[in-house]
């Protein structure tokens, strides 16, 4: 059996942990993540971890040996970007107020928390950050005797010394 792909395939491994220790170095430099997502670079250092298994099953050694090289390296990159994105406890908390948000949005509707809508503005809900173009007055709802009930009062609280 001629082992030559495995050794070109290790080698593409192991320059491939190369360029990856290259983006590891340019985001020490920069300290800044930009332009690219935590989560897809998380799903190939997955890939990586899948073929520490795989390439033992296929009796391939030299990929194998590359593989841990590359799998050593993504796993420094995802945890610098996690690090310069705000830090695990931050994307923790994160994902937990997007899923909170996103459910109650699904039952009770977005919420533009702003009485200034412009046409040509762009507005986030303030429970899920879904993002809605060119509101203007006529999109508000109308309010409901409670809610003009609640206004008047706090107007009246305000006048009030
Ligand atoms: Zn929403």
């Amino acid at each position: 059996m001629t082992a030559w792909p495995d050794i070109v395939n290790g080698g593409f491994e192991a320059a491939a942990g190369i360029a990856v220790l290259n983006h590891c170095f340019a985001l020490w430099r920069d300290k800044e993540v930009r332009g690219l997502s935590v989560a897809s670079v998380a799903f190939f250092a997955a890939w990586g971890v899948w073929n520490l298994f795989y390439y033992p099953h296929l009796d391939q050694f030299y990929s194998f040996a590359g593989g841990v090289f590359i799998t050593l390296a993504n796993a420094i990159y995802v945890a610098m970007l996690v690090h310069f994105t705000g830090g695990w406890r931050d994307i923790g908390r994160r994902i937990r107020e997007r899923l909170a948000g996103w459910t109650v949005c699904r039952v009770k509707g977005c919420h533009y928390g702003t009485h200034c809508f412009h046409s040509k503005a762009l507005y986030f809900c303030t429970r899920c950050g879904k993002e809605l173009t060119g509101r203007t007055f006529a999109d508000l709802e109308p309010l409901t005797d409670d809610e003009l009930d609640e206004l008047q009062q706090e107007w009246a609280a305000e006048v009030r010394p």
